[in-house]
């Protein structure tokens, strides 16, 4: 049998693809060297936008116990001074869910593995390692080696090689890295800390950015502790492991009565963005595409937008629906975005390894100068950029490329977020209360074209009341939000209308028919 897909690596960004293509009735096998799940946390920090895609695949009450509200770092300077904070944007939450969380990495691959079963065609075959491939233009031959040794080969339309940052796709595909200039030398050290220790330590996250010694503090879910501490020169990575050298290391906050040491690793924090993500029929995705530093948490999250984003490509060409050259838009798409936030990310790194104690005094007195003295506050959020290119409407506009919020609607259930109660796919999303709201000609061309579309009203009176009475599950009923998060966001970009990704990026928005009928015309031929 030939697949649609192979996914070569069951991370935590292969599961999630092989998760989203079986979700969209595409058949897929997920092949994973290893039995077992890695059962040390690297990730720690997950975002709104990466719970959304989870959420959408069905998978997030699994999830929750291993998550928690990731409390804002405070950064301290050479003296010790507060010079600024990290924290999500505040409430109402734009995507529905509290923006920036922490979680325990084992156990929510272990639920992204098992969620698998509720997806016939999708099959995980552990314990088998691609050994090599072959493609050419009619599919991809891949020869497999299971734990005891036999070898035998599959075949499937495309591979996404999701196979980690020493990828071995895309080492046969001979694709370089584009180095982005960041190694630094770190030690990760993760804690389960006892009830009465957890005094000891800070109360929020904190990024000590001491020149004698940058240090990250993290408050992990339950009593989950990180501390990621900047190796000095001379410091051997693999001795610095050792247990005595990492409770050296944090003699200052603990001693080893108050925390079971979960493990300490030594990394080469890098900043790396693979030169092609498409090569025929073979896509790189996650860390086999992209490796940055962990900084605001974003190589995990970097890795689950790109599949995000793969996904509804691939089940287009794959259906015929479109031309292979959406699959070039990905690599355009991801590849910008992954090295714009990296480049962001590696500035923040800059801030955090300074080692030079003059230095760093000055970079004190610029971010602090920057808040006109006080130490001002930026958002994770704020940090992750826009996409800049690819499937995007040509008429340039600040909402295109954005996020499209996710309000929380009152529905005939109860209260629902809007993917659930309205779904998901292609979208053209409406303001209620504009006058676009009731052009049946507008309504007829998005709907030929398969989208959805979903009224919002920002406000309710008696007779709208009634009509949300009658549910809103009609396609094409008005969603009454909660908090006026989507009316803000047509207010700020000041348009009434918005077409919408299954990714949840924003193709484009208009402010009346006319506009509306052009912008559904360009997406028409542009999905060719
Ligand atoms: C210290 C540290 C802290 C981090 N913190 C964060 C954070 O807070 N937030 C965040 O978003 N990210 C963070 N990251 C990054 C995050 O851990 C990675 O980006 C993420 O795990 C990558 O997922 P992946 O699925 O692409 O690759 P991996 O998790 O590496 O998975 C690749 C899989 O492919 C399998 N494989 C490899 N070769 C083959 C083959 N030939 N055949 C079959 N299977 C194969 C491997 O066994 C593995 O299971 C951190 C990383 C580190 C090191």
């Amino acid at each position: 049998m030939t697949y649609d897909a192979i996914i070569v690596g069951c991370g935590p960004v292969g599961a999630t693809i092989g998760l989203l293509l079986g979700r969209a009735g595409l058949r897929v096998a997920v092949v994973e060297r290893q039995q077992e799940i890695y059962d040390k946390p690297r990730a720690i920090a997950i975002d709104h936008e990466i719970l959304r895609v989870l959420d959408n695949l069905g998978v997030v009450e699994r999830l929750r116990p291993y998550i928690a509200p990731f409390p804002a770092s405070q950064h301290f300077g050479a003296k010790g001074q507060l010079i600024r904070r990290i924290d999500m944007v505040g409430e109402p939450y734009p995507l529905g869910y509290t923006p920036s969380m922490v979680f325990t990495q084992p156990p929510v691959e272990a639920a992204l593995r098992q969620h698998a079963q509720a997806y016939p065609d999708v099959t995980v075959e552990l314990g088998t390692e691609l050994t090599r491939f072959t493609q050419s233009t009619d599919g991809v031959t891949l020869h497999l080696r299971g734990d005891s040794g036999a070898t035998r080969t599959v075949s499937a339309d495309y591979v996404i090689a999701c196979d980690g940052a020493s990828s071995a796709v895309r080492e046969q595909l001979g694709i370089a890295f584009e180095d982005l200039v960041f190694d630094e030398p770190w030690l990760v050290v993760d804690l389960q800390v006892a009830e009465a220790a957890l005094q000891k330590l800070p109360e929020t996250a904190v990024q000590f950015c001491d020149p004698a010694r940058p240090t990250t503090f993290i408050i992990g879910p339950g009593r989950h502790r990180r501390f990621e501490i900047m190796l000095l020169p001379g410091e051997d990575p693999r001795r610095m492991e050792e247990p005595d050298q990492v409770w050296r290391l944090l003699e200052k906050w603990l001693t080893p009565a108050d925390a079971t040491l979960w493990r300490a690793a030594s990394y080469r924090f890098h900043a790396l963005v693979a030169e092609q993500w498409r090569r025929g029929r073979v896509l790189l995705a996650g860390d086999a595409a992209h490796q940055q530093p962990p900084f605001i948490g974003q190589g995990m999250c970097q890795g689950i937008r790109d599949v995000a984003n793969l996904v509804w490509r691939l089940d287009r060409v794959l259906r015929g629906q479109s031309g292979t050259a959406l699959l070039d838009s990905y690599a355009e798409e991801r590849r910008a975005h992954v090295r714009e936030l990296t480049m962001r990310i590696k500035a923040i790194g800059h801030v955090i390894c300074e080692r030079d104690p003059v230095a760093a005094e000055a970079r004190d007195a610029r971010i602090l100068a920057e808040g006109h003295g006080e130490p001002r506050t930026i958002t994770r959020q704020d940090i992750v950029p826009p996409l800049q290119r690819g499937l995007l409407a040509a008429t340039a506009h600040a909402a295109n490329g954005t996020l499209f919020p996710q309000p929380w609607v009152r529905t005939k259930a109860g209260r629902q977020l809007l993917d659930a109660a309205c779904g998901t796919g292609w979208r053209l999303v409406v303001d209620g209360g504009s006058h676009l709201a009731a052009s049946a000609a507008i309504d007829d061309q998005a709907r030929a074209l398969g989208l959805r579309i979903i009224r919002i009203g920002a406000a309710e009176s008696a007779a709208e009341g009634a009509a949300r009475e009658e549910g809103l599950a009609r396609e094409e009923g008005l969603a009454r939000e909660e908090d006026g998060v989507v009316a803000r966001w047509f207010g700020r970009y000041e348009c009434a209308a918005a077409i919408v990704r299954p990714d949840h990026y924003v193709f484009g928005v208009s402010t009346d028919a006319q506009s509306t009928a052009v912008m559904l015309s360009e997406l028409s031929s542009r999905l060719q």
